[in-house]
């Protein structure tokens, strides 16, 4: 006699049942496979249900190929023939209910059943989607066909993974759902970046689009909203300022008892700030979490403490930066850069695409290029600067890690290269007497694979290959090429860059052909201060995660606030393959609740830091941390 599964289902009741009951009370989370959830419950206890999420999809990547794709097999195909015949698990059903893949019209039905048998094909085990989405609340059938579709082009052993990954978020929600958990916050910040994108320049917004580019109208629209958006979480003081920035601060308890008149301690000194953000701009045809979701994680603790009337002993400035992309002008970072004080006055000079300068854009737009310079902050009325961004890179995803700590930001280094050979008679030139400029090229850009490979994290591109000009019967006699050399320090970047350089000298000098090179860019690395990284890595394994530390590859916010105090950043995992500047950008609700729970535990300890170090103050109850 099995004793039945609780409702809702606690950690600590499945910590101390039986092995066996434990595992009955799984049941069903991993579809005709207890053999996961019984390696999972092996190592009880367990301290959040994100662990029991982990544990799981460890326990699947540890597995022999066989068993996992048993395991891909185990599952019914989307709309097929179990759904016809009524077999599917009580679970599938649900699932496949909610997703209106029960209510097919007859092309639709048509539709999936090809790409079923496609797919089968193909593949060899049956397509896997969960189907409740991100959101959890279900994706539309035209969803789902495009996925389907899109999918049956993958590689084999990426779609492999790809279908273990949907695999574990079908397990997440059913855990959450047997655990009566919602991520609620995850949820409303779900919700408000949707509503962020619905806000897109027409010509995009027409094929369905997101592109929200600097100071444009819908990059104005999307600044009115934020400042809504931080108003309706509780911020005491929200403004949009002279670059487009726009500012929240949710006060401290000491500058409400000092601004309310009443006495606070003595020895009481004006409260630091804690400033964190990211950009709510955006590339052309992009995701809608990249930066958008690091100004809406700490707006939903904003949200948390003004609902539980609580008060940190630091402020937290939360600022959506205007511009980071560098799409509209050569610039980049000019949101952060006017905070810095970085902020260059030629560039109000530069022009876009249509020759409208800068200082005319932001006078049509309202804003006021004379006060630029006022908006820099002063280091000393700030704590450090924290950065929550998706990891817009396939790390996480491919570790079935929700959450990573960010080490540094890339140093990087880029160049134009131009090699000049001759262009003869492709049919006429003996192979020994050729000067090939392209193959020269070919030649670079392997070594420069292998080169940066050796390093581990030093990342190496050639971006642009051209042979101007070419033509199908002649040796190209000109490629020009750009190449992008990034590592998480200076000196390896300086290493990398050395070694790359030396070979692109000596592949020419052998081949007879001439190189020009030019450094277009030089950026110094932004490692992340010890003391914040190490507060990020307390957050994350306080949610019972394992610390996985990686260096941004790409340049955020956090770099330029670098150069005024310490920062750190946090990565939460993209889906998709950590796809990011595109449409399929996305990360789950789930994810974002993880985050905001990391925040949440950040500004709790920072508190009590505080709190603890200046002793003559009153006590200040720490907020709570949210399910799980
Ligand atoms: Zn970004």
């Amino acid at each position: 006699m099995k004793p039945p599964t609780p409702s809702p289902l606690t950690l600590d009741q499945l910590n101390v049942a039986a092995l066996d009951d434990a595992v009955h009370w799984l049941d069903g989370v991993y579809e005709h496979s207890p053999w996961i959830v019984r390696a999972a419950l092996a190592q009880r206890p367990l301290k959040t249900l994100a662990q029991l999420q982990y544990v799981c999809t460890q326990v699947v990547d540890g597995a022999p190929l066989q068993a996992q794709l048993d395991l891909i097999r185990a599952h019914p195909e989307l709309s097929g023939k179990a759904m016809v015949a009524n077999s599917l698990t009580a679970e599938s059903t649900t699932e496949q209910a909610s997703a209106g893949l029960t209510h097919c019209s007859a092309e639709e039905f048509a539709t999936l059943q090809q790409l079923n048998a496609d797919y089968n094909a193909r593949f060899g085990w049956p397509f896997i989607l969960a189907v409740r989405g991100p959101r959890g609340t279900g994706l539309s059938r035209s969803e789902i066909i495009a996925t389907f579709a899109r999918r049956l082009q993958a590689h084999p052993e990426a779609e492999r993974h790809e279908c273990l990954r949907a695999i574990h978020r079908i397990a997440a929600l059913r855990l959450n759902a047997l655990f009566g958990t919602t991520p609620e916050a995850g949820n409303a910040v779900w919700d408000a970046l949707e509503d962020l994108a619905t806000l897109s320049e027409p010509a995009y917004a027409a094929q369905g689009q997101l592109t929200v580019t600097y100071l444009s109208d819908a990059h104005r629209a999307c600044a009115a909203r934020i400042a809504q958006h931080m108003r309706d979480c509780g911020c005491d003081s929200v403004h949009i300022d002279a670059v487009g920035n726009v500012v929240g601060r949710y006060e401290s308890d000491s500058c409400l008892r000092t601004s309310s008149g009443r006495k606070g301690p003595k020895t009481l000194k004006k409260s630091k700030a804690l400033l964190t953000g990211s950009h709510y701009d955006t590339v052309r045809n992009a995701g809608k979490y990249d930066g958008r979701l690091g100004i809406y994680v700490p707006l939903a603790c904003v949200l948390a403490l003004h609902q539980q009337q609580r008060r940190l002993p630091f402020a937290l400035e939360v600022v959506a930066f205007a511009e980071e992309e560098g799409q509209r002008y050569p610039a980049t970072f000019l949101g952060s850069s006017a905070l810095t004080g970085h902020f260059n006055p030629a560039w109000l000079d530069q022009v876009d695409a249509q020759g409208i300068p800068l200082r005319q854009a932001l006078q049509d737009a309202g804003l006021d290029p004379d006060a630029l310079p006022a908006l820099q902050r002063n280091p000393a009325d700030y704590l450090g600067f924290v950065e929550v961004h998706i990891e817009q890179g396939p790390v996480l995803h491919a570790l079935n890690l929700p959450l990573g700590i960010v080490t540094a930001i890339n140093a990087s280094a880029r160049f134009q290269g131009e090699v000049i050979g001759v262009a003869s008679h492709a049919g006429t030139t003996p192979m020994g007497q050729r000067r090939d400029a392209a193959c020269a090229v070919a030649e670079l850009a392997l070594f420069v694979e292998q080169r940066a490979a050796h390093d581990g994290d030093s990342v190496g591109t050639m971006g642009q290959l051209q042979v101007s000009a070419g033509s199908v019967n002649v040796v190209p006699g000109r490629c020009q090429f750009s190449l992008d050399l990034r590592a998480p320090t200076n000196a390896q970047r300086d290493r990398l860059v050395a070694d790359v350089l030396q070979a692109a000298h000596a592949i020419c000098a052998r081949r007879g052909v001439t190189l020009t090179l030019t450094e277009t860019l030089r950026a110094s690395a932004a490692p992340s201060a010890p003391q914040w990284q190490a507060r990020w890595e307390d957050a994350v394994s306080a949610l019972g995660l394992p610390l996985h530390r990686l260096p941004s590859g790409a340049g955020h916010d956090a770099m330029q606030m670098h150069t005024a105090m310490p920062q750190a950043m946090l990565f939460v995992r993209g889906e998709n393959g950590g796809i990011s500047h595109n449409p399929l950008e996305s990360t789950t609700a789930d994810d974002m609740q993880l985050a905001v729970d990391a925040f949440t535990h950040l500004l709790a300890a920072l508190a009590h830091e505080i709190d603890t170090a200046n002793t003559t103050a009153t006590p200040h109850p720490s907020p709570t941390l949210h399910a799980p």
